[in-house]
């Protein structure tokens, strides 16, 4: 057993938003699963319950379509001008930021991620999605084209909300990835119902409460929690749903891809990811050692983009594994919610072995285990920062998503062959993000041309709010952020009128 954390507010949090069962978001209204299942809510920093929510299903999605159906033509929601609507938007990333320690800590007590990035990278970002969003309300075009002067039609285009959308979300970043497809959205003038992840559903709802308290008009946002099998599933099979976004596996993605087929719903899929790093001999190797540990341990590992697979050069190979090795080995491992943690928990048991079975099979395939590669001893479900060397691309750990705190490494000789190197980073299903280090201008948008990803950092840039993120190959479909995210959301229709 652990010592108890003193972290501020969390017992404001357990006597208050936590102490009741919490409920479903439909039409403006908090109601009980009609079947009135629920389900605990666990904290994976100690496997202990700290909440019990309401086990929605087919029943309740149908309640909350139509909520969302009813919003989407009738009330204000559709006569709101797009200023209005913009208002709204800035008047909930006001509020989400009044709340921005409040909901850090609960997302860091029930996803487990250190608060300090909780707050500072995923609630930080979710207000920046909403206010550029909000941005958008007032700046989607149709257009029109140059007619000749014998033309006789005069045609246009509009550009028009999809619908009622369906947003299933992951529990790795459960407050960012709801906020990155209600915004849009909503700037597109769409109505939502939400699906979050059971393993980490609470930011989602306290957000249900900010959305009540700034005045969104009911209906527009509806929250339904419960599993996947029943109420996503749901979502994804109703004929009034016009369009799913999806964050998750690779693997449901698919499935939502077929579904989607039967009324032919517009999709969006953001999916998993096996990203390189690749680091040449020239590069800032201090520099590029410190953010490859940040990257892969950045959620211990549960982040789609973290680069797991690490290219380093051979005359650089021994430095950068030893200085990534220390760099691990001194992480602070704990809490979610403890203010000095730097690396937290995995989601869940089911997680821990499957990050163990993964560590076994390279263990028996010939990788070496620099640091790390066990479990770590104490309440809830941890495992240490770990290393593997000499791995090669057929072995299962350096082909799949293992989703934990799991960096593979492997050496290259060549600099000239950037087909061979680009070959072999391209080496997987996925394609969604690249990590380049090297001060050489030719060889980095060389590499950067070649990869197929659909996010590529050079010497550790970061990916800013108008550029669009998405993925490559079996990492996704579509994209979200920036004009192309928001467009998303939207049908075109052309008009002509004969002359
Ligand atoms: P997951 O198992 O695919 O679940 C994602 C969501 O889908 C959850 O809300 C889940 O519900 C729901 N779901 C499960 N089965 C469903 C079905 N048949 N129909 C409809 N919905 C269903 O993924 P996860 O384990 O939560 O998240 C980890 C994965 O997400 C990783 O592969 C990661 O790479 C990916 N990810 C991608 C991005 C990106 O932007 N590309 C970002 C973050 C995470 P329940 O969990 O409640 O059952
Ligand atoms: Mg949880």
């Amino acid at each position: 057993m652990n010592a108890v954390i003193a972290t501020p507010g969390l017992d404001s949090l357990h006597a208050g938003f936590l102490a009741r069962p919490l409920q479903l978001f439909i039409g403006g209204q908090w109601l009980p699963a009609q079947s009135g299942q629920t389900f605990a809510v666990l904290d994976p920093s100690t496997g202990r319950d700290i909440a019990q929510a309401a086990a929605g299903d087919a029943v309740d999605v149908d309640l909350a379509v139509r909520a969302a159906r009813k919003a989407f033509h009738t009330g204000p929601w559709p006569s709101m001008s797009h200023a209005e609507r913009g208002k709204l938007m800035l008047k909930l990333a006001d509020a989400v930021e009044r709340h921005a320690d409040e909901l850090a800590l609960l997302e860091s007590l029930d996803g487990g991620n250190p608060v300090r990035m909780t707050r500072h990278i995923d609630i930080a970002m979710a207000i920046d999605s909403l206010r550029y969003n909000a941005g958008w309300t007032t700046k989607l075009t149709g257009s029109t084209s140059l007619s000749s002067p014998q033309s006789r039609s005069f045609t246009y285009s509009l550009r028009e909300p999809v619908g009622v959308v369906g947003a299933i979300t992951p529990w790795n970043a459960p407050f960012l990835m709801a906020v990155n497809k209600i915004s849009p959205a909503l700037a597109a003038g769409c109505t939502v119902v939400l699906k979050p992840a059971e393993l980490a559903p609470l930011s989602a709802l306290r957000f249900g409460q900010l959305l009540e308290e700034i005045g969104l008009p009911p209906g527009v946002v509806n929250i339904v929690t419960g599993f996947g099998a029943a109420a996503g599933q749901a979502l994804v099979d109703h004929p009034d749903v016009n369009k799913i976004s999806f964050t998750g596996s690779t693997r449901v993605g698919k499935s939502i891809l077929m579904g989607a087929a039967a009324n032919m719903k517009r999709v969006t899929l953001e999916l998993g990811g096996k990203s390189p790093v690749i680091i040449f001999p020239d590069a800032d190797i201090e520099a590029a050692t410190a953010a490859t540990t940040q990257t892969i341990f950045f959620k211990t590992g549960q982040f789609c983009a973290a680069g797991t697979r690490l290219f380093a050069h051979r005359k650089v190979f021994e430095r950068v594994v030893q200085g990534f090795a220390d760099r691990a080995r001194k992480l602070k491992v704990g809490p979610g919610v403890a203010a000095d943690t730097e690396m937290g928990p995995i989601i869940s048991q089911k997680q821990v072995d499957r990050v163990m079975s993964y560590i076994g099979a390279g263990r028996s395939q010939g990788a070496e285990i620099v640091t790390g590669g066990s479990r770590i001893e104490r309440d809830g479900y941890f495992v240490e920062p770990t290393l593997l060397a000499n791995v090669r691309p057929d072995m299962s750990v350096f082909q799949d998503e293992i989703f934990g705190p799991v960096l593979c490494a492997m050496s290259f000789s060549d600099t000239d062959e950037l087909d061979r190197l680009a070959a072999l980073a391209n080496d997987t299903v996925y394609g969604l993000a690249a990590n380049i280090w090297t001060r050489d201008l030719s060889m980095a948008h060389g590499l950067a041309r070649r990869i197929q990803a659909g996010t590529i950092t050079v010497n550790g840039g970061s990916r800013e709010q108008p550029m669009p993120f998405g993925g490559y190959k079996q990492s996704g479909l579509g994209r979200e952020g920036g004009r192309e995210g928001v467009e998303a959301y939207t049908e075109i229709k052309t008009v002509s009128i004969g002359l």
